[in-house]
């Protein structure tokens, strides 16, 4: 299985994905990386085989553009919950924090089960079509539910669209608030959602498998793996191999190597679209303003998949933006592996354009691009790829 706590003498792989801040780094040169292409030995293969690698340009001349997303961040970790109101059944799914695609299918799944327990009428409303929204739609138009989604905003204006997205559940719970329930929950939901998701793999919904490198300093990492990273190494069969430092083109003490699980958002959500409609789901282009629209739906079924819009609807002050800012730079369809460096810094290839990011910035509520995040978050790049031997 995926790397055991015996190698936490380094960071953890996962781990990557919870540090919040980017480093701070020195302005670097622009001047553009060579083309060449590079080589490691893949110590997957038994014997070693090589594997090319092209360098991402993470120049200012490439940028194509940037943009910020909110995530819904919930300290005490997502809500899914049913409640009475007037008569009906109000199920909450929202507050997923930077994991909302990877939770989708699983966190959707134990809402829909939420529902089962009561005998539920045939008509049900979701609220949202985000990731989560969609995703509960679709499950329950598979057992012959009608479906009504209302939202606000359809694809491509949700957070899930400005979602990096790879396969692991990032910043879901502080992990001062995590309880023996919540971690097997969140081991439910994410192992729900790895076997949906490799079910996807493919063109037509925008999800593949690529290989994954991690750059470190090699020093020893403080404490134990958050939950998420304990969770994903139970759940996600990806294990990590220690890179011999002459075999990588990396200029780094430490490089390791595992398989991501990458989903393409703009692809995913508009394929989840037309799954919905072409099983019988209706949308709805409405704005709910508080939980008296909620009671008035004319569903015997409610569920709330608002994501941070929860914060003001249903007035659940514990939701709070999380922004998340990503530079996109030219596509390259040579580069085909995730790379993650630095405090929090990931690069994502993808057919809309290669992501750099990121940012994890709590209580920060605009998503109008930094400028100088823009620059940082190139630098920082340029830093790692410049420096590819
Ligand atoms: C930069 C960035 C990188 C990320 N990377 C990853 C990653 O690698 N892996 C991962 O798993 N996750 C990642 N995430 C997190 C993920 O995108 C979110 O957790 C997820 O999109 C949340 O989905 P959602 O459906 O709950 O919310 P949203 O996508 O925000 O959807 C909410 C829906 O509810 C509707 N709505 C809200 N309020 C109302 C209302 N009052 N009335 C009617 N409709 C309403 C909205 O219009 C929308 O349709 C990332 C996020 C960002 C910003």
């Amino acid at each position: 299985m995926s790397e055991r706590i015996d190698e936490a003498a380094t960071l953890s792989r996962r781990d990557w994905l919870q540090r919040v801040a980017v480093p701070a780094v020195a302005a670097v040169g622009l001047a553009a990386c060579s083309d060449s292409r590079r080589y490691v030995v893949d110590r997957r293969t038994p014997g070693g085989a090589t594997r090319h690698f092209v360098p991402v340009q993470a120049t200012k001349e490439r940028l194509i553009r940037s943009y910020a997303g909110l995530r819904p961040y919930r300290a005490a970790g997502f809500r899914l919950e049913a409640e009475r109101l007037d008569g009906k059944q109000l199920i909450h799914n929202y507050g997923h924090g930077g994991g909302g695609m990877t939770l989708s299918w699983g966190t959707a799944n134990l809402a829909v089960d939420l529902m089962q327990g009561n005998a539920p009428a045939r008509s049900v409303a979701v609220v949202g079509a985000g990731v989560v929204g969609l995703s509960t739609a679709v499950l329950l138009l598979r057992q012959g539910f009608d479906v009504t989604i209302y939202a606000a905003k359809m694809p491509p204006h949700t957070t899930s669209n400005a979602s990096a997205a790879t396969f692991f559940p990032s910043h879901v719970i502080a992990e001062d608030q995590v309880t023996a329930a919540f971690e097997q929950q969140l081991e439910v939901a994410v192992r729900t959602s790895f076997h949906a998701y490799q079910r996807l793999a493919g063109d037509r919904y925008g999800v593949r498998w690529v290989d994954a490198f991690y750059l470190s300093d090699g020093k020893p990492s403080d404490g134990k793996p958050s939950v998420e990273t304990r969770v994903s190494d139970l759940v996600a069969n990806s294990p990590m191999h220690d890179l011999a430092r002459g075999d990588t083109p990396f200029d780094a003490p430490k490089v390791r190597q595992a398989r991501d699980l990458l989903i393409e958002p703009p692809i995913y959500l508009r394929a989840l679209v037309d799954d919905v409609r072409s099983a019988g789901g209706r949308f709805v282009i409405r704005r709910l303003e508080a939980v008296r629209d909620l009671a008035q739906l004319p569903h015997a079924t409610v569920f709330n998949c608002t994501g941070l819009g929860a914060r003001t609807l249903v007035k659940d002050a514990g939701v709070l933006p999380a922004r998340g800012q990503i530079a996109v730079i030219q596509p390259d369809a040579g580069v085909d592996y995730t790379l993650y460096h630095g405090d929090f810094g990931y690069m994502m290839p993808r057919k809309d354009g290669i992501l750099l990011g990121g940012t994890f910035d709590v209580g920060v509520d605009t998503t109008t691009p930094d400028p100088a995040i823009e620059a940082r978050l190139l630098a920082a790049h340029a830093k790692v790829f410049d420096a590819m031997k």
